[in-house]
Order: structure tokens, then sequence, then C-alpha cells
């Protein structure tokens, strides 16, 4: 489907890979954008192209970037979209590379975007991610992998969201939920991706399991699982995430639809 994406109240829809599309407060929100067809990115392959590409997205108030150093977070169809993005938040090395209209923010510092529909503010609380096992080594920056960046958006009579990034830490997510408390939708980076010449091919993301350890650590009433397909280093696909939550016996948090279709949220 490449057609357009009508604007909705308050819903969500994956397109592929990490990128989402998330409808709320009269905002249109993109996550991890990444456009590109299929083909080589450097020692990452693209397996699929995007259910909505940007022209079927239209114009969007704010663009959500956990990282900008890897091609399967931000492909260049993707940049090329983010830079004629009103405002991008992402990390504060992140935007120092991206350059305007990206704002960094650090972990559990909070950027407000004024509403369209009225409402007030959403806020958008930067949080922790840690792209790899908790003792892989770490990069001139201090960071596991690199720099990560996940938001928790909110506002008033607004669900919840927090859209994890590349997160393979449970302990992150623990510390997420005690300060969060009321998460109500968890959008999980849930691929369990590996690549071999990293922390001896250990994953890099969530996998199925962790994905449903971290819904019951949240408490989240729904969860939209993302960045399982569309690359060749995914270690996990939907199939797996579907059975980890039934052992879990959290099969009725799971909202997965095709790509392109969306979720309805609510609080
Ligand atoms: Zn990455």
């Amino acid at each position: 489907m490449r057609t357009g994406l009508p604007r909705q109240e308050c819903a969500i829809t994956v397109l592929g890979g990490p990128t989402a599309v998330i409808d709320m407060g009269g905002l249109r929100i993109v996550t991890d954008p990444t456009f590109d067809e299929a083909g080589p990115h450097g020692y990452l392959t693209k397996s699929a192209g995007p259910a909505v590409d940007e022209n079927g997205v239209g114009p969007v108030d704010l663009v959500l970037v956990s990282h900008e150093a890897h091609p399967d977070n931000l492909d260049e169809r993707g940049r090329a979209f983010a830079s004629t993005a009103p405002l991008v938040l992402t990390g504060p090395l992140a935007a120092r590379r991206l350059g305007s209209p990206a704002v960094g923010l650090s972990p559990w510092t909070v950027h407000s975007v004024p509403r369209a529909d009225g409402g007030g503010d959403l806020t958008v609380l930067a949080v922790p991610a840690v792209h790899g096992p908790e003792d892989g080594e770490r990069d001139a920056d201090g960071n596991i992998n690199c720099e990560v960046t996940g938001f928790v958006l909110s506002g008033h009579g607004l669900p919840t969201v927090y859209v994890s990034g590349d997160n393979a830490s449970i302990r992150v997510v623990a510390e997420i939920s005690r300060r969060v408390p009321d998460i109500d939708t968890a959008v999980l980076h849930a691929g369990a991706a590996r690549v071999p010449a990293k922390f001896g091919g250990r994953p890099l993301s969530l996998n199925g399991r962790g994905a449903a350890a971290a819904a019951a650590v949240l408490g989240a009433d729904t969860v939209v699982p993302a960045h399982y397909d569309g690359w060749a280093h995914f270690s996990e696909g939907l199939s797996e995430i579907e059975l980890a939550f039934h052992e879990a016996g959290l099969t009725s948090l799971l909202r997965v639809t095709a790509h392109g279709t969306w979720v309805r949220l609510t609080r």
C-alpha cells in the first residue's frame, strides 16, 4: 500500500523496520524514519521497502530518531524526510551530527510540543536505551554500541506511549517503569538484531521473550512490536514474538496489524 495515510485521532501504524506513524494530540509523529527500497546498506541488507512511503505519510509535525548512526534506523530517504520536518527530537550526540531541525535531549529531560488539537502540550520525555548486552564494549562516548534514545509521549487526555528505540536492556525498562509508572502502550523494537562483529553476535535489541518481559515490567496495556522485519540482521520475527507472548500468557497485550494499517490507541 503506497497510498496516503489519513489522519487519525489517536492511533499508530508500523510501516516496516523501526518506522511507525503515531497520530495523537492533533500531531503526526514519525519514529525512526526509513523509506528506502530493499537493497544493501553497507554492512546491513534491507529486505523490504516501507508499506507506505514518505509521500503517503505526508506532512509530519515531529520526527523521533532513536539514533542516526545505523542505517536500519535512519536510511537515506528517512534522513531526507527528517531534514524537512519542523522538529526532530533525538539524543544530544545525534542532534549535533544531524544539525537543524534536530534538538538533542539527554535522558530524563523533556521537550514540550504544542498540540494541534487545543489540548495543551505533548510532552516528550527522553529515556535511556542500551543497544547491546550490559557488559558490551563501550564506544568513545561511553555508550554500549552507540548513543540511543527512547521516548515517552504523554499529554492531558492522551495515552502514555513508550517508544523503546533499539534497546536490549530489561534493567533500563525497569528504570523507566519506576519513573513513569503509567505507560499505556509500549512500542518495542523486538527483532533481536544481531551483527556477527558486535558483542560476539549477541542481541542488540529485545527478542520476543525480552519484549514480553518488558511488557510485564512496564505494566503496559498494549504492546506494538516494531523493528522485527524488513532487514536481514533480525534473528527473531513476528512468529517468535507472538510465541513468547503466548508462553508468557500476555497475548492479549499484543497489537499487530498489517504494516500501514492502524492500531487505535486508548488510555
Ligand atoms: Zn541500531
